[in-house]
């Protein structure tokens, strides 16, 4: 397996999806090569981040959003001057 082909399976990898030779096959790459294994890293850490901003994002929705500040977050909005 070369590194083109490790970044290929990386997303299957990820979901757990790869067939057990190719996960081997990954895992075994990522063993003995250190670019391979960094850029996992970096690409776990970068799902688990947008995730999270997903996840704290879904928090506040707009049924939660209390009525007033709705309509004051509005009223700020038509309030704010139009910079020339
Ligand atoms: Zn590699």
């Amino acid at each position: 397996m070369t590194c083109h082909d490790a970044l290929n399976f990386l997303d299957d990898y990820l979901d757990g999806n790869l067939p057990w030779g190719q996960r081997l096959a990954f895992g075994l790459h990522l063993g003995l090569c250190r670019p391979c294994r960094d850029y996992l890293d970096g690409y776990r850490k970068t799902i688990e981040a947008s995730r999270k901003a997903l996840s704290e994002q879904a928090v506040v929705t707009c049924e939660q959003l209390p009525e007033e500040m709705v309509q004051a977050i509005l009223a700020a909005r038509s309030q704010t001057p139009h910079i020339e």
